[in-house]
C-alpha cells in the first residue's frame, strides 16, 4: 500500500548535500533517519536499493508513495530547504518573537505565495507538527510540514507583525498588515483562532491587482457583459450578484463599482470588513464593538445622498427590506446574496419576507457566478467523449489545473418577468418562461467550457 508523502516529518537537514537532479534521477527523497536506517521515499518498487545504500553510505528503508507527490517535493526543494535553515537558526536564536531569521521565513512564504497566485496561506497546529497550506485557485495544497516547535515563534512573529497582543491565545484576534514583496505592497489580513492544539493561523492575501479589474476583463461573455453594462447605467433598482463563497462575487462587485465611478455618483459601501480600498468611493466598515452596526448604518445610510449603494452583503430581512427601500427611492442598489442560481435567488428574497411586488418594482437583473479552475494547458490529456481531464505537472504544481475562469447565469429581468415575480405563485412559470427565451443557463455555460476544451468534467460536476 502507497504511503501519502505528506504524512510525514521531512528533516530538511539529511537532504544538504545531496543534488536535485541525483534525488530525481534515482527518484527518491530522503525523509529522515530512524536509529540506522535512513528512511527514504520512492515512488518506484522495483528501485535498487543496494544502489541507494551506497548512495546513502547507510542502510536504508523504502516507503513507497505516488509519483505525483514526488515530483511535487521535488519541484520547491530549494526553498524548502531554505525555510527549515531560517526556522532551525531562528529557534536556536533565543525564541524572541522579532527575531530575523522568522521574519525572513515569512517573507520567503509570502514570496512563494505571490508567485503562485495563492490567495490563503494556512498555519494549523496538530499534535506533533505543523502544517503550513496555501490555498491556489479555490483548492487547498499542503506545501509544508514541520515540527511543532517552530509553531511558536511562527504564532508569535505572525502577531508581532500585525500587531496583535502576543500574549493572548485564548480568543481569535484579527488584524491587517502591508508587507512589501519585489517592490510591491501587498495588504494582508491576518487572522488567528484558537484550536485543541494551539492556534490555526490564515494570512489572507488581498491582491488589489484583481480588485482594479475592469468590468470586460473579469471574463463575462459580451452578451453577459452588454448586459450588464446597460443595466449600470439605471439610476433605480436592485442588482444582485450571487453564488457561493469563493465563485468571485467580490470581484465583479468593485468591478461594476469602478464602471460606474465617476466625479458625478456619489458612491457608497458598506462592507464587513473592507477589503479593498477604492479612489473616490466612500466606503464604511462595519463596527459591532463600537455600535457600527449592519442595521445602524443601513438605516442613516441614505441621509447620506447616496446615488449608488452597495451592500456587501443581504443576509436578513431588515438588510432586504432597506436595499429595496434605496432602490425605490431613486437609488442604484448592488447587492450580494447567498443562493446558487438566479431563480433561487426569487424565492430566496421571498423568504425574506418582501413582498412580490416590491420584488418585481425594484429587481432589475440577477447574476449567478461560479470560478471554474482551467485546465493547465502543459499536461491536459484527451479524455472520453473528446473533453479533456487534468493531469499534473511542474507548470501548475501538479494539481492540473491554472487559473480560473468565471461562469455565470445573467437574469434580466424584463417586464414579464416582473408580472411573474408580481404574481407569484411557484417557480415553474418563470422557469417556463425561460425556456422559450433561450436563456443560458450556469450549467449551459460551464458545459461549454467542457466542450471547449478549457475545463473537465470533474471541475465542472465539483462547482455546477
Ligand atoms: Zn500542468
Amino acid at each position: 500500500m502507497k504511503n501519502s508523502l505528506f504524512d510525514y516529518d521531512i528533516d530538511y537537514e539529511i537532504l544538504e548535500g545531496f543534488d536535485n537532479d541525483m534525488l530525481y534521477q534515482h527518484d527518491i527523497i530522503p525523509l529522515y533517519k530512524e536509529q540506522l536506517f535512513v528512511i527514504v521515499a520512492t515512488s518506484k518498487e522495483e528501485n535498487d536499493i543496494d544502489k541507494l545504500v551506497d548512495i546513502f553510505n547507510q542502510p536504508i528503508k523504502l516507503i513507497y508513495v505516488e509519483h505525483q507527490e514526488l515530483q511535487f517535493e521535488w519541484k520547491n526543494l530549494e526553498l524548502k530547504k531554505k525555510l527549515y535553515t531560517f526556522a532551525k537558526k531562528a529557534i536556536n536564536y533565543n525564541m524572541q518573537s522579532n527575531n530575523s531569521y522568522i521574519l525572513e521565513f515569512i517573507d520567503e512564504v509570502l514570496f512563494f505565495s505571490i508567485k503562485n497566485n495563492v490567495s490563503d496561506i494556512h498555519f494549523e497546529c496538530f499534535e506533533n507538527s505543523v502544517v503550513l497550506r496555501c490555498r491556489i485557485d479555490g483548492v487547498l495544497n499542503q506545501f509544508f510540514r514541520f515540527n511543532i516547535v517552530l509553531y511558536q515563534v511562527i504564532s508569535s512573529t505572525i502577531k508581532y507583525l500585525g500587531n496583535l497582543d502576543l500574549a493572548q491565545k485564548r480568543i481569535p484576534l484579527n488584524s491587517r498588515v502591508t508587507r512589501v514583496v519585489e517592490g510591491i505592497n501587498y495588504d494582508i489580513r491576518i487572522s488567528t483562532m484558537p484550536t485543541i492544539h494551539g492556534e490555526s493561523i490564515v494570512l489572507r492575501i488581498l491582491d488589489n491587482g484583481n480588485i482594479d479589474k475592469n468590468l470586460q476583463d473579469i471574463g463575462f461573455e459580451q452578451e453577459t457583459l452588454k448586459a450588464i453594462e446597460s443595466i449600470l447605467t439605471l439610476t433605480q433598482g436592485l442588482v444582485l450578484v450571487t453564488g457561493p463563497t469563493g465563485s468571485g462575487k467580490t470581484t465583479t462587485l468593485y468591478s461594476m463599482l469602478n464602471k460606474v465611478n465617476t466625479k458625478e455618483k456619489k458612491i457608497i459601501t458598506i462592507e464587513d470588513p473592507v477589503e479593498y480600498k477604492l479612489d473616490g468611493v466612500v466606503q464604511v466598515n462595519l463596527n459591532p464593538d463600537m455600535d457600527l452596526d449592519y442595521p445602524t448604518v443601513l438605516k442613516n445610510v441614505l441621509r447620506q445622498d447616496p446615488d449608488i449603494l452597495l451592500i456587501g452583503e443581504i443576509r436578513d430581512v431588515e438588510s432586504l427590506r432597506i436595499a429595496i427601500q434605496a432602490s425605490l427611492t431613486g437609488h442604484l442598489v448592488i447587492a450580494t446574496l447567498h443562493t446558487n442560481n438566479a431563480i433561487e435567488t426569487i424565492t430566496r428574497l421571498l423568504d425574506l419576507n418582501a413582498p412580490s411586488y416590491l420584488i418585481a418594482a425594484t429587481l432589475k437583473m440577477v447574476i449567478s457566478q461560479r470560478l471554474l479552475r482551467l485546465l493547465c494547458e502543459n499536461c491536459k490529456e484527451e479524455d472520453v467523449d473528446f473533453t479533456y481531464k487534468s493531469v499534473g505537472c511542474k507548470e501548475c504544481n501538479f494539481t492540473g489545473y491554472k487559473n480560473r475562469q468565471v461562469v455565470s447565469e445573467v437574469l434580466k429581468i424584463n417586464n414579464e418577468i416582473a408580472r411573474l415575480i408580481s404574481e407569484y405563485k411557484d417557480v415553474s412559470r418563470i422557469e417556463d418562461y425561460l425556456d422559450t427565451k433561450n436563456f443560458y443557463s450556469l450549467s449551459t455555460n460551464g458545459k461549454k467550457l467542457v466542450d471547449a476544451g478549457k475545463t473537465s468534467y470533474s471541475e465542472f460536476y465539483s462547482k455546477l
